[in-house]
């Protein structure tokens, strides 16, 4: 039996940030991964705007494979929009910023568990929370869940995070190799044949490589379909490529789950299901989330003792700076699974007429429902 004061579940970047975070504010902190090393497979795109990243964490070069300043959007027709407009973005090096973080997390004084899986939890009646792992147990006055999308060790106490078909995007992605990629740019392509319900990206890494994925809706889905369709999508774009680091993950694309902490237990990153659901960007938010839980979990903690009022806190400051942006995120989603390819071709040929300098993602949204009446009137509502 080992004792913490705080017990941080997953390294995923929440759980690191979290670790880092409770540990650099002396609180006895251990961090518990179930791989032997984190993000090992890598399971994302690993796109990030420079601004969402700098929110959390003073960037560093080792982690950024490129740079990126343009986006192209391709209709399900196949009509073209340059988007010349865009903050800047990188390209991740998500397994060495992984890794980092966790030894950032160990400096601290985190001490980090490697190859220990977690399989249930419970509170005691002593007050103090047990985590049973296979071969460990450990036992904590708080508990950060940073398990990713299973989010299985919140079920432990009560939290139903089981998601609902049109709430996760299935996806398939690979690292593909082929001297016919972009790397300027990062594509977009949409369409009922490309990738039912969500979108098929191109993300250039540098070197001739990029990573090349796409998301099916869950209520769109079918066993084997995201594969299917990302090997159609790669010999169709990319012919004689080299493709490697083929695998499948979800991502959650609901609403983040409210309440975010039970007692001494806080949910972080997308275990908490804090993710952009338009586009399924969760890099930043999980960061954030991960580094307010901890610092929020360590000012609650004292003597063995938890704050309510202060842990608290963590939901109410999440709300504040992101859960409304992604709450939007989550209605947008919304309005688009419901709308046809001849929608968006019709939003694309538009578009297409204008000056790529001038066009940016927000240029894109505001077109969206400029262009049917009834949903420029749920925008309002959305944005009021
Ligand atoms: C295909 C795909 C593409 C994506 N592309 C992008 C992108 O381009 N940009 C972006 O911003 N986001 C992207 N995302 C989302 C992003 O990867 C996640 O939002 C982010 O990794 C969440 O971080 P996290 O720390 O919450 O969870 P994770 O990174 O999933 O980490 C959770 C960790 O918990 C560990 N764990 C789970 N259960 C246990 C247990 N019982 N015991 C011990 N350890 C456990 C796991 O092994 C894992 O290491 C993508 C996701 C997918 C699937």
């Amino acid at each position: 039996m080992k004792n913490y004061e705080i017990v941080i579940i997953g390294a995923g970047p929440a759980g690191s940030m979290a670790a880092q975070a409770a540990a650099a504010a002396g609180k006895k902190t251990a961090l518990i991964e179930r791989n032997e090393k984190p993000s090992m497979p890598v399971r994302c795109g690993e796109g990030i705007g420079r601004k969402g990243l700098a929110t959390t964490l003073e960037p560093q070069k080792q982690w950024i494979k490129s740079g990126i300043t343009r986006a192209r959007m391709i209709s399900p027709s196949g009509i073209k929009v340059e988007i010349g407009n865009v903050d800047q973005s990188w390209i991740l090096d998500r397994q060495t910023m992984d890794f980092d973080l966790v030894k950032q997390a160990v400096k601290a004084g985190a001490d980090f568990f490697p190859s220990t899986t977690i399989v249930s939890a419970q509170k005691k009646t002593n007050g103090l929370y047990h985590c049973i792992g296979q071969d460990k147990e450990f036992t904590a006055n708080c508990l950060i869940l940073a398990d990713g999308v299973e989010s299985r060790i919140a079920r432990c106490f009560g939290w139903d995070t089981a998601l609902k078909l049109s709430d996760i995007e299935t996806c398939a992605f690979a690292r593909v190799t082929s001297p016919l990629i972009d790397q300027e740019c990062c594509s977009f392509y949409t369409g009922g044949q490309v990738a039912p319900g969500g979108y098929a990206w191109i993300f250039p890494r540098g070197g001739a490589q990029a990573n090349v994925g796409l998301g099916v809706i869950g209520s769109k889905c079918k066993a084997g379909l995201p594969k299917e369709l990302l090997t159609r999508f790669i010999e169709l774009r990319f012919p004689n490529s080299e493709v490697s680091h083929l695998h499948c993950g979800g991502v959650p694309v609901g609403r983040w789950i409210r309440p975010l902490v039970k007692e001494g237990v806080m949910l972080a990153g997308d275990a908490a299901r804090q993710v952009n659901a338009i586009n399924g960007a969760g890099i930043a938010y999980s960061l954030y989330a991960g580094k307010l839980a901890g610092e929020t979990a360590a000012k609650a903690l004292n003597k063995g003792t938890i704050n309510h009022k202060i842990l608290l806190k963590y939901q109410k400051q999440w709300a504040k700076n992101f859960g409304k942006q992604q709450d939007r995120s989550f209605a947008l989603k919304e309005f688009i699974m419901n709308v046809g390819d001849g929608f968006l071709d019709r939003i694309a040929n538009s578009l297409a007429r204008e000056n790529p300098e001038k066009i940016s993602y927000l240029r894109v949204f505001t077109r969206t429902f400029a262009t049917k009446p009834t949903l420029l009137l749920k925008a309002f509502k959305l944005f009021k």
